[in-house]
């Protein structure tokens, strides 16, 4: 096993001071915003602790939103359907009266351990934290947008070319042109063709296949509000592939697209948004010198504690005998590492199990008032 780099206390503080914020020193930091890692964030409030949480992504919701937001979930217990939007949101409410901080749109790249016994983080925004426990709930790794392969659209990436809309993005007067078939290209689309306060000049969604059918339409009330903007002249719609982009004064001006009978056009851009799905990537996990199994980390199934003391794995990325990768299972594990984690944080405090229907210091926690 790779061991975890022993970073002195004092070294820290030079770090930080190199960084534009100081490091936040805090008891529990959750990586990852998926459900379970959400989940995890309710069992640490109910324990006690406040927890930050990062994601690489600009919103929570890990898989459910990513991959299957309105599709009909009925394996939670007790609850006969949701979709994984609702289940989110239902869960996002859940943690609210424990106020967790979010850290969104940043990758935690480096997990390093201090003399003092706790952890020094960094993410790829450079937010730092000193933090005593870690929960990996980190999926099947970060999720990264698939990039367009145009080399010559590299420059222009995150001032012309997106790959996540930034909800307080402003494009207005802009010729607008949104890239992908998939629910997030038709959504923006959708809320861009219809921004009354700040219109864009044009916008242009461009899939290379014809999803835009009468048939398909019957299943996904998207393309119905896509087809309706269209015909009403907010929406433009191509059919087309990307070929090439015209630059003037190292400003991309224009696509070059060419649609499914051959025939070219010249597309004017001020700003390209672009949706061509996402895939996990383990990325630097597999550097923090934890122990793996498969591309899994090994987790004592008591505890979910990894090979180095302080640092929990739940969800989708730990392994243990007879793991299955379930959402209900990764809830589960939030308990038992929740547990593990408040002797580390608590060391002179013992650790009773208290119901949720019955104590007064869980009501408090939650905020709730009870005769
Ligand atoms: C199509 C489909 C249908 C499914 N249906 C069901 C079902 O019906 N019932 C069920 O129980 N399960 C279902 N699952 C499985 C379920 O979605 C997963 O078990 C669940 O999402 C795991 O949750 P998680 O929080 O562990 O990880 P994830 O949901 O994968 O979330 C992990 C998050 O961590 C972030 N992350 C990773 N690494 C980093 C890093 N270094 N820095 C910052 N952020 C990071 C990722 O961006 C991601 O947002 C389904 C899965 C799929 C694909």
């Amino acid at each position: 096993v790779k061991p975890i780099v022993k970073r002195a206390a004092s070294a820290t503080s030079d770090l930080s001071e190199n960084l534009s914020k100081p490091a936040l020193e805090i008891d529990a930091l959750v990586i990852g915003g998926g459900p379970v890692g959400l989940f995890q964030v309710f069992e640490l409030g109910l324990m006690g602790m406040t927890a930050h949480l990062v994601d690489v992504l600009p919103h929570a919701g890990g898989q459910c939103i990513e991959l299957y937001p309105d599709k009909p979930i009925y394996g939670i217990p007790a609850v006969i359907e949701t979709t994984g939007r609702r289940l989110i949101e239902t869960l996002l409410t859940q943690i609210k009266p424990f106020k967790p901080q979010f850290h969104l749109n940043q990758q935690v790249n480096t997990i390093e351990r201090q003399e003092d016994g706790r952890f020094f983080v960094q993410t790829s925004l450079n937010t730092t934290f000193i933090v005593k426990t870690v929960f990996v709930a980190a999926g099947l790794g970060a999720f990264q947008a698939k990039k367009i392969p145009l080399s010559g659209l590299i420059p222009y990436t995150d001032t012309q070319l997106f790959y996540h809309l930034n909800p307080n993005a402003n494009f207005a007067g802009d010729d607008v042109v949104i890239l992908g078939g998939e629910d997030a290209a038709l959504r923006t689309a959708i809320s861009l063709a219809n921004n009354v306060n700040n219109p864009p000049k044009s916008v242009t969604l461009m899939h290379r296949r014809d999803i835009f059918t009468e048939e398909l339409a019957k299943q996904n009330p998207d393309i119905v509000a896509v087809l309706h903007l269209v015909a009403t002249g907010k929406l433009q719609l191509r059919i087309s592939q990307l070929s090439d982009i015209v630059e003037k004064h190292h400003q991309l001006t224009s696509l070059k697209i060419t649609d499914v009978d051959g025939k070219a056009e010249i597309l004017p851009v001020d700003t390209l948004l672009v949706y061509l799905g996402i895939s996990p990537k383990l990325g630097p996990i597999s550097d923090w010198g934890l122990e793996l199994e498969r591309h899994q980390i090994k987790v004592n199934p008591a505890t979910c504690e990894t090979s180095e003391p302080g640092i929990f794995a739940i969800g989708d990325i730990n392994a243990y005998p007879g793991k299955r990768k379930l959402i209900h299972c990764g809830f589960h594990e939030c308990t038992m590492a929740v547990f593990a984690a408040a002797a580390i944080v608590f060391p002179d405090t013992p650790i009773h199990l208290q119901y949720t229907t019955t104590s007064t210091l869980l009501h408090q926690r939650l905020g709730v008032k009870h005769s």
